[in-house]
């Protein structure tokens, strides 16, 4: 957890990150599920140290929130995995006590603080602390916070056709995470074409890893940064873009998403924001001939 207090600035305003968890020893081989055999173990001595586990044949992934303070905001930008959640089916993240809410305040931010809260898209991962467990029932975290996100992720997993096979690691999130803070009025939808939000955010569908994802650019003073969310979840596929993980719902539109996304951020040095890219999770992606390569910041 000693790297969270790392501070980037984008023109005006300040960005650190506040680690929910970090998971250790995921094989490639389950993340990665359509690489073949030995392809990872092939690209693993391209990758950075913070990368790899000391065997050097898995990986660990950082479940976090973006912190940015602009000079009129306090944003979050996806809430981790949550506590107190009823995940039966998903243990990882069944029933958590993570010191979270503690993290937000070494960090100077009380939950009444925060003024949004951004959700890339609904999974488990990415909603949870959008409530607590207070009382007998879910209640928004951030009881002054407007909560944002795109309109086609709550209606899809509001609906009966995402409780299938495909989603049982999200299965419950809705219901905990995202219907309470609508109840009490607090959200303001994305339309699927995107959008400008609070001048300096702009909200581009990367549609594929869920079927309503969106990655938020953030421009201030001639710079800019992307919170990409699940576009990618390891540096591995600044490497190899063509491998979704097991968790992408929509292969094909999420290596296309992918690949923009890899474009646009090469061709115009825009300053990565990964939610679960290990080390400081944060960096920029340069061209080297027709791939791509990573580099920390
Ligand atoms: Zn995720």
């Amino acid at each position: 957890m000693s790297d969270h207090v790392k501070e980037y600035r984008v023109g005006d305003s300040t960005i650190v990150k506040i680690t929910e968890q970090l998971l250790r020893n995921v094989a490639p081989a389950f993340l990665y599920p359509t690489a073949a055999p030995g392809q990872f173990d092939d690209i693993a001595a391209f990758l950075d140290a913070a990368d790899l586990e000391d065997s050097g044949s898995e990986v660990p992934l950082s479940i976090h929130t973006w912190l940015i303070r602009t000079p009129e905001h306090v944003i979050l930008v996806d809430t981790g995995s949550g506590n107190d959640k009823e995940r039966p089916l998903n243990p990882m993240f069944h029933r958590q006590s993570i010191e979270y809410i503690e993290r937000l305040q070494a960090a100077g931010i009380a939950p009444e603080d925060v003024d949004y809260v951004f959700n890339t898209h609904l999974h488990v991962d990415h909603a949870g602390w959008n409530t607590v467990w207070r009382n007998g029932r879910w209640v928004p975290t951030f009881p002054n916070a407007r909560y944002v996100f795109p309109l086609a992720e709550e209606q899809y997993y509001s609906s009966t056709a995402s409780h299938n096979e495909a989603n049982i690691p999200s299965r419950g999130v809705y219901e905990d995470s995202v219907l309470p803070v609508i109840e009490a009025g607090l959200v303001d939808r994305i339309a699927p074409e995107g959008g400008k939000f609070l001048d300096i955010f702009e909200f581009i569908p990367t549609t594929g890893h869920s079927i309503g994802h969106m990655s938020i650019k953030m421009s201030s003073n001639g710079e800019v940064a992307i919170f990409a969310g699940d576009v990618m979840h390891h540096p591995v596929q600044v490497l190899r873009p063509e491998w979704n993980t097991v968790f992408c719902e929509f292969p094909d539109d999420a290596r296309k998403a992918r690949r923009r996304v890899l474009e646009y951020v090469a061709d115009n040095n825009v300053l990565y924001f990964a939610t679960h890219f290990p080390g400081s999770s944060a960096g920029r992606v340069q061209r080297n001939g027709e791939a791509f390569q990573w580099t920390y910041e």
